[in-house]
């Protein structure tokens, strides 16, 4: 008997575990144990919120649980009598209906050898024995897994570095964007400062906006740039084989530099240059040294996020009607501290190019800089009890934790383990594109593959 333990049913964990259902073999019994902190319907922040008006920032026709069937999810929708274009960016929340019946259908139709437990509880800790892994869940629960996957996913973003570190305590301070009861306590002229100016950040103000909050809203990065809008535009052809020699950022830009300028003479949107990129990011950043992944960092992350990651154009349209309407502030800046006074908090900030310090006082200062990647900043029990007994090490440019390409962790020694396994965020510092459906769906089947031995051979070369 085999028996794998995937720690976290978000959609990584939901997706692995839906592979194994489906591929595992007739002859073979194999115990699968599905383990979340929420219920049995949760799948991570991504999609737990069950706002209609909060979509998909990727267009249906890309978002199907099967590399094989791109257009699954909308083929779903459509039987479903969605009446849905390719193009169309649908309700996140129909997503997780989705994702649930999909992995429903499968468990019902599971072969008889193969054993399935969802447990809702955390994952505390992890032992190795010398021959399995004993995994420790709350009230001294446990049970022995042959391998156990870390789908840990999303952590809260991490807290700004401000001066007055106590007001971090303060409950106008909200560090979990993703909070169903974010907005709960606020009244409707109440002022709220942004920290982030990404995707979270247009998700809060289009809740906002649909409450009919009529209070100043601000929100601060350090450049001030919002996502770019998606745009159904023409394809660029991929120029992979100008940059596949290369392994320093400073020359794959240029080249990068080079198609911008040519696609923008031919009147091509730039975003179809870093598109024909995207099948092959993975295998640009696993050639990069570890000193140009931390230059890539340093330098250009925060203007690849800006075309990488879009928005719907029905999100970009509400915020520019905020914007235009005068009651969406945004500045390009960084918050230095923030200041408790009687029924609010005073943020400090000193605008990009300036140096004088601006305070601006906020009914709530909500945290939307992303989920925190660097392993060593995370507080998380499970994290910490694996980093301190040298289970994990972080990723390469401290992003998630470091493993092979195939998602087997490797420890604090460099040992490549056989028994502890990967993927979605935790992979951000190995395989840098690995954040979206995508890309996980990938990674689920070739873990899956990996686990059930050459059961799903098609996806299973490249890397
Ligand atoms: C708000 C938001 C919107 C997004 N929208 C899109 C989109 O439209 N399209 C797209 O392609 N991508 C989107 N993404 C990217 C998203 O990260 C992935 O699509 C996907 O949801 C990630 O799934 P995951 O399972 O890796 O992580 P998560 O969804 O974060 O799931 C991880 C799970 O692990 C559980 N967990 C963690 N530690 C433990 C423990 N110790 N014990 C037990 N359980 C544990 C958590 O409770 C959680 O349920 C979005 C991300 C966010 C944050």
């Amino acid at each position: 008997l085999k028996h794998i333990a995937i720690t976290g049913a978000g959609l990584s964990g939901r997706l692995l575990a839906l592979n194994l259902l489906r591929y595992s073999p007739d002859d073979n019994e194999v115990a699968i144990t599905l383990i979340d902190k929420g219920n049995e319907k949760y799948m991570g922040p991504a999609y737990s919120a069950d706002e209609d008006f909060l979509l998909l920032n990727v267009p249906a026709d890309r978002m199907g649980a099967y590399s094989e069937d791109p257009e699954h999810f909308l083929k779903w929708a459509r039987k479903r009598g969605l009446t849905a274009d390719k193009w169309d960016f649908l309700p996140r929340s129909l997503y997780r209906e989705y994702i649930l019946d999909q992995f429903n259908k499968t468990l019902s139709n599971k072969k008889r050898s193969v054993n399935f437990k969802h447990i809702c509880n955390e994952v505390f800790d992890i032992e190795f024995t010398d021959r399995n892994v004993k995994v420790y869940l709350d009230q001294n629960e446990n049970f022995i897994a042959d391998k156990v996957v870390l789908a840990l996913g999303n952590f809260l973003p991490g807290n700004p570095e401000i001066k007055n570190k106590l007001a971090l305590n303060n409950k106008r301070y909200i560090q979990n964007p993703w909070n169903p009861g974010v907005f709960n306590s606020l009244s409707d002229n109440d002022t709220v400062f942004f920290i982030g100016t990404g995707q979270t950040m247009v998700d809060l103000a289009i809740i906002l906006h649909k409450r009919n909050h009529k209070g100043k809203i601000t929100a601060i990065s350090r450049h001030g740039y919002l996502p770019m809008v998606h745009k159904n535009f023409e394809v660029y052809d991929s120029f992979y084989e100008e940059i596949k020699k290369f392994k320093n950022v400073a020359d794959i830009f240029s080249i990068i530099r080079k198609h911008i300028d040519n696609a923008e003479k031919k009147g091509i949107d730039i975003r179809a240059v870093i598109d024909s990129l995207r099948p092959v990011t993975q295998n640009i950043w696993l050639k990069l040294p570890a000193e140009e992944k931390n230059k890539f960092l340093r330098h250009l992350f925060r203007y690849w996020e800006i075309i990488r990651s879009r928005i719907p154009p029905e999100s970009e349209r509400i915020i520019k009607e905020l914007f235009s309407s005068g009651q969406l502030n945004i500045i390009a800046g960084k918050i230095t501290d923030f200041n408790e006074k009687p029924g609010s908090l005073e943020v400090t900030y000193i605008p990009r190019g300036e140096k004088n310090k601006v305070l601006e006082e906020a009914k709530v200062i909500i945290n939307c800089c992303g989920p925190e990647s660097d392993y060593k900043k995370i507080v998380h029990p499970l994290v910490m009890n694996m980093m301190k007994k040298g289970l994990i090490r972080p990723g390469p440019a401290n992003l998630g934790i470091d493993a092979l390409p195939n998602g087997s962790v490797i420890n604090r020694n460099g040992d490549v383990s056989d028994k502890l396994f990967t993927l979605g965020s935790t992979m951000r510092g190995v395989l840098w594109e690995v954040l979206a459906v995508p890309e996980i769906r990938v990674q689920a089947e070739k873990l899956a593959g990996l686990f059930l031995d050459d059961y799903i051979e098609k996806n299973m070369d490249n890397l």
